[in-house]
């Protein structure tokens, strides 16, 4: 058993996986390395200009195949990875990755935006604005290109640094985005405060919007008030025509969920983006 470690056997323990803390463990032994062991991939979901009617950008959604336990979800690794001390690596190789695999695609109008989703550790570890330096200059990925999703409760944490940070991003050309907008405590006041060039709705703000009136009025609010602040409005987790047609009613630009297309790897993309929004997405053009 573990006690016999130490004696020099081979035998590494290895805790069943009876309990949710026991997965916790096993997938914190596990992670660090899993990206140099190719475990690791990305994702892409488009994101749909509602208004152009095509793909005018993709969100990169980090997968990570486990030899043992299967798919593990970002939900449950990110945490594991900021708490072991490994979401550097982590990010450099996500953001390394999704850029590379980027500039692979077709171009079918402007050039494709990139969404990386940056976690509060890795804002907090200071590394952020060389790591996505260095991802520019050896990709050669356009800074305009790259958008790094990030939460409010990241953009608003204590610490100046944070807001130092995220000017010299977007001194660089690098935009932002305020993910999850709509959950936790999403103020419109903040609004006007934040550093950001974009606006993500959250699914769970999203689901209501075709059936809830005061869900929608919020929506309707956001979309006005971020366009006075020059702001592009992403809806998240789109799921069916009647939400797609009440998100366009209150004016939003943008939309990505599973009714226009669910997250992709860039082979299946490249047919996407062949073969425009108008054949692939009848709610799309049901809701005009
Ligand atoms: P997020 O940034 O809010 O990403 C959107 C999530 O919604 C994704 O889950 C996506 O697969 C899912 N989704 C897309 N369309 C729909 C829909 O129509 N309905 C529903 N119910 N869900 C939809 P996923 O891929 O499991 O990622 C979960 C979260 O993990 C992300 O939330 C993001 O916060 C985090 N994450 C993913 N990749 C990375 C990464 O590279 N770095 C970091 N730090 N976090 C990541
Ligand atoms: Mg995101
Ligand atoms: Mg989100
Ligand atoms: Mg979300």
């Amino acid at each position: 058993a573990a006690g016999a470690a130490g004696t020099g056997t081979a035998l590494r323990y290895r805790p069943a996986l009876g309990s949710a803390a026991e997965r916790r463990a096993r997938l914190r032994e596990d992670l660090p390395g899993a990206w140099d062991r190719g475990e690791l991939s990305v994702l892409f979901q488009p994101v749909v200009s509602l208004g152009e009617r095509r793909v005018t950008g993709v969100e990169a959604l980090l997968r990570w195949q486990h030899p043992e336990l299967g798919e593990v979800p970002p939900a449950e690794f990110v945490p594991i990875a900021e708490r072991a001390g490994v979401i550097g690596e982590l990010q450099r190789w996500a953001l390394t990755h999704a850029a590379a695999a980027v500039l692979t695609l077709p171009c079918t109008g402007a050039p494709l935006r990139l969404g990386v989703n940056i976690s509060a550790s890795h804002v907090a570890a200071r590394t952020l604005v060389r790591d996505v330096a260095a991802v520019l200059q050896s990709t050669g990925l356009a800074p305009e290109r790259l958008i790094l999703e990030i939460t409010e409760a990241t953009l608003m944490s204590e610490g100046e640094h944070v807001a130092v940070d995220i000017e010299a991003l977007r001194l660089m050309g690098v935009h932002v985005a305020l993910d999850d907008f709509g959950t936790g405590r999403s103020s419109l006041a903040h609004l006007t405060r934040l550093p950001i060039d974009v606006l993500k709705l959250d699914h769970a703000f999203v689901l209501r919007v075709d059936r809830d009136p005061k869900a929608r009025a919020l929506c309707e609010s956001v979309v006005s008030i971020a366009g006075a602040l020059g702001l592009d409005v992403v809806a998240e987790g789109v799921e069916t025509p009647a939400q797609l047609g009440a998100l366009r009613a209150a004016g939003c630009g943008f939309a990505q969920g599973f009714l226009l297309a669910r997250p992709m790897r860039p082979r299946e993309l490249v047919d996407v983006l062949d073969n425009g929004a108008g054949q692939l997405w009848p709610g799309l053009v049901a809701s005009r």
